[in-house]
């Protein structure tokens, strides 16, 4: 045996499952399952995308000032305050990483972002689950788990793999009731889908225990160039920086992801349409019987009476060329989780649930 052993926790990581992408035997794959944007990049981010091929020699800015500036501007945010990362994974990475180590306690909830607990054991640190109440974040439990070891709590919101959210007060609430010392990461992934939500940007202004996270990879459509951004307090920025590797992000992906941002057109186009599609395939499916909670992301998650039936459709999707998410390992083992996709996509999925359901009965 080596006298090589990794650092506690490590070996405690279950590996990350992406959604599947390919089916054997299958050319028409209708993919469901990482809730991708179905209408893809914007034009002005791909042109950006393009021209950025003249400069792959040089090293690229390590400030990120540019990419900053753009994201401060289109939010009116304070650019001073904005970090940038390899995916917003990276981002919370950084948070786990400065702020949580060996005996501390890393809060997240039931059926909360499967990265949570990779980032606790990484770190070294405890991962606590707080239960949720009806598929949704329990802020009374949270606070109820937290005790003078908790050094974060991660909350995405809208939550992903469920689609619910909680209000601007329970968010709130939630940070003012931390213990000292704790700091509340609020994930945005999917803010841009609510309609004139700020992703808790006015509450990172307010108080000094707060982290926004967000992301590129929904609704611009960019999850394949890894871009994503943290808002938060002067001081914990700065300390998150000092961890930031020099050249984490190349100038393409920054060069792409500032086109992105300031295309604010696509941005609504693409939250309206999946606005209207969401509400059009929630209805079809719950017709069907079917039923999802109200989503707020880009992605339903539908319910079956129990996992076997859920278990079946997914196979029967698979069949006729659609995969979406299985969720067991959220603790959801009778849902699939169904990205929005554009009016095409919805309807080939919901003819298919329908021609499951019909089959069954
Ligand atoms: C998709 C997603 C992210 C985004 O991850 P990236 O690293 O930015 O691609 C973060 N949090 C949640 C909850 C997500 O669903």
């Amino acid at each position: 045996m080596s006298d090589i052993t990794p650092q506690p926790g490590i070996m405690e990581i279950k590996l990350y499952q992406g959604g599947q992408s390919q089916i054997a035997g299958q050319t028409d794959v209708l993919k469901l399952s990482s809730n991708e944007n179905p209408f893809g990049t914007s034009d002005k981010a791909k042109e950006a995308f393009a021209r950025s091929v003249h400069s792959l020699h040089r090293y690229p800015n390590t400030d990120h000032t540019p990419l900053r500036t753009a994201i401060a501007q289109v939010h009116g945010l304070d650019a001073d305050r904005i970090i940038c990362g390899a995916g917003s994974d990276e981002v919370l990475q950084f948070v786990a990483h400065c702020f949580a180590g060996p005996g501390d306690e890393v809060i997240y909830t039931e059926h909360g972002f499967s990265m949570y607990p990779i980032l606790a054991h990484m770190v070294g640190a405890t991962p606590v689950c707080v239960p949720e109440r009806e598929r949704t974040v329990d802020v009374d439990a949270v606070l109820a788990a937290c005790t003078e070891r908790t050094k974060i709590v991660f909350i995405a919101n809208p939550a992903n793999p469920t689609g619910t959210m909680i209000g601007g007060n329970e968010v709130a609430r939630l940070a003012a009731g931390l213990p000292k010392g704790a700091i509340l990461v609020h994930d945005g992934a999917y803010t841009e889908y609510v309609d004139g939500f700020d992703g808790g940007a006015a509450l990172v202004d307010a108080r000094d225990n707060v982290i926004m996270t967000r992301t590129f990879s929904k609704i611009y459509g960019l999850g394949g160039l890894r871009v994503g951004w943290g808002y938060g307090p002067k001081a914990l920025i700065d300390v998150m920086t000092r961890v930031r590797q020099p050249f984490n992000l190349s100038d393409t992906q920054m060069a792409t992801a500032e086109a992105a941002v300031r295309d604010v057109e696509f941005v609504e186009r693409c939250r309206l349409e999946n606005a209207r599609m969401r509400a059009w395939l929630a209805e079809s499916l719950a017709e069907m019987g079917v039923p999802s909670d109200t989503s707020t992301a880009n992605f339903i998650l539908a319910r079956f009476h129990d996992a076997a039936e859920a278990e079946a459709c997914d196979a029967f999707l698979k069949s006729q060329g659609i995969i979406v998410r299985m969720v067991a390992g959220y603790g959801l083992p009778n849902c699939l989780r169904i990205t929005v996709g554009d009016e095409a996509a919805c309807r080939r999925v919901a003819h298919a649930v329908r021609k499951f359901k019909e089959q069954a009965t």
